[in-house]
């Protein structure tokens, strides 16, 4: 059994420490904090765009840029590593089918390619009515008849709107108390919207009021998820929401449907009587919140010892390795050993990245060979242009570890997610695939499971 340290705990960081726990490994994860998951829309995204949109993202992988980092790992061992993850959490959590992205309603009613969503998100996937029908999505995840009967009578007709076939009709409901979701405008602009498929969405909006604290002047996603956890209280919400809610083929409700208590989005969606869907607000995201206790509580079940709020801030290198990473621990400066690390500190977002006053871009911890170190050539002025700083990380071999012009960086350090060069991951909507599939990576190389 090796002694593995994993630092981080995003989702490359969580990943990594899961396969190596379920592989037998001693692992010790150290983060100085929790990560970009509980910020993100608690989908798992493999790839969005290419630039333009993708729907068929295993596919469209082939034709990435060598750079990417997904070009080392290849289409089949992403799939694979996404479909484990997915199977970790099991399919209350996450499902979908890597092979072809849903279109998933955001909060500001625009429509978001992703490959895995949690079940109570995928009755919004855009696509046309019969495709609804033929992946099984809405009418699978209810239980109550009447919603499968109210969705039955929408698709037996087959309607045209302005010439285009008739798409998804999203009857928006959002509560007066809860800023953020703005559910005229979602309403608007899918009601504006051509689905990937050709198809013409229609959409309505219409408003409940319901306190989740009495008093509370601003309650954020959280107060009313946590509220959620009472049944009595999702009852009233959901009562109030059917009770509102204007024609159409799903009802798209703010993404607060309970953190811990599982099943309330169907208990939600059995009295309301029609296809529920969970549209995420911004941060704080109770979609991300869910995937990162579900993850860490997995992570902390498979034995992993976690040490939270500690910052990693050096190592003592042994030959060719890294013998052991300093901890900047209460008390002063503690060392963990270990015969392999693996570091997924992210990229500029959570600090693992910087740039000085003089515009030199490092990585302050091992001090690893970077794709580029000159900031002012990177830095473009065009907000919604690419901005190729965001690709700059560390190159990797065929096992993810860094190299440079001197070769292998130490022998028995690998890198996961984000800190790897060469995706903008968040404008292709890639950076979660990638977070996994290097995660699992490193872990399958330190193992001896790589293939
Ligand atoms: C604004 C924004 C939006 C994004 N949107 C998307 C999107 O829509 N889709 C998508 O696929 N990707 C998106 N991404 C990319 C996203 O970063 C990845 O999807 C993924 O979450 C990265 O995971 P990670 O584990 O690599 O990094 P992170 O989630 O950033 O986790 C890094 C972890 O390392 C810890 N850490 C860092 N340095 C140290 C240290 N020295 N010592 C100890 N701990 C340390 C941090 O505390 C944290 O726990 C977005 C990124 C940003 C910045």
């Amino acid at each position: 059994m090796s002694r593995v340290v994993v630092i981080g705990a995003g989702l490359a960081g969580l990943t990594a420490a899961l396969r190596l726990a379920r592989a037998g490994q001693s692992v010790t994860l150290a983060t100085k904090g929790p990560g970009g998951l509980q910020l993100s829309q608690g989908t798992i995204d493999i790839l969005g765009y290419s630039p333009e949109r993708v729907t068929r993202p295993l596919e469209a992988i082939a034709s990435l840029p060598d750079e990417h980092p997904y070009a080392s790992i290849g289409a089949d061992e992403v799939a694979a590593a996404v479909i484990w993850l997915g199977q970790q959490l099991g399919p209350e959590l996450l499902t979908g089918d890597p092979s072809t992205n849903l279109h998933l309603p955001t909060a500001v009613g625009a429509l978001r390619p992703t490959a895995l969503a949690q079940p109570s998100m995928v009755a919004g996937d855009a696509r046309s009515l019969s495709a609804h029908e033929q992946r099984g999505a809405a009418p699978r995840s209810l239980s109550a008849p009447e919603a499968r009967d109210a969705h039955a009578r929408s698709l037996s007709a087959p309607e045209e709107r302005g010439g285009v076939s008739k798409g998804l009709t999203y009857a928006v409901v959002g509560v007066r108390q809860l800023k953020d979701f703005p559910a005229d405008l979602i309403a608007g602009n899918l009601a504006r919207t051509t689905a990937p498929d050709g198809t013409r969405l229609a959409a309505n909006s219409a408003w409940i009021d319901l306190q989740a604290r009495p008093g509370e002047a601003d309650p954020s996603p959280l107060t009313y998820a946590r509220s959620m956890d009472d049944e009595a209280f999702a009852a009233t919400f959901a009562r109030a929401v059917a009770k509102a809610a204007g024609k159409g083929d799903v009802v798209a409700v703010p993404a607060v449907l309970g953190i811990r208590r599982r099943g309330v989005w169907q208990q939600v969606q059995d009295i309301v009587g029609r296809p529920v869907c969970e549209i995420p607000l911004p941060p704080p995201s109770v979609p991300g919140l869910r995937l990162y206790e579900a993850l860490l509580a997995l992570v902390r079940a498979a034995g992993v010892r976690f040490i939270q709020g500690s910052h990693v801030t050096g190592f003592t290198p042994d030959g060719g390795r890294v013998a052991s990473v300093t901890l900047a621990a209460a008390g002063g400066p503690r060392e963990l050993a270990a015969d392999a690390v693996v570091f997924a500190p992210g990229g500029f977002e959570s600090g693992a990245l910087s740039v000085d006053s003089y515009g030199t871009i490092s990585e302050p911890v091992f001090g690893l060979p970077l794709t580029a170190t000159d900031a002012g050539e990177l830095i473009t002025e065009k907000y919604w242009g690419p901005h190729p700083l965001f690709e700059v990380g560390v190159r990797v071999d065929d096992a993810g570890r860094p190299v440079g012009e001197r070769g292998v960086a130490h022998e028995n350090l690998y890198v996961a997610g984000g800190i790897i060069a060469g995706a903008e991951r968040w404008r292709d909507k890639s950076g979660d695939g990638v977070a996994v599939a290097t995660a699992i990576r490193a872990a399958d190389h330190i193992t001896g499971g790589a293939r």
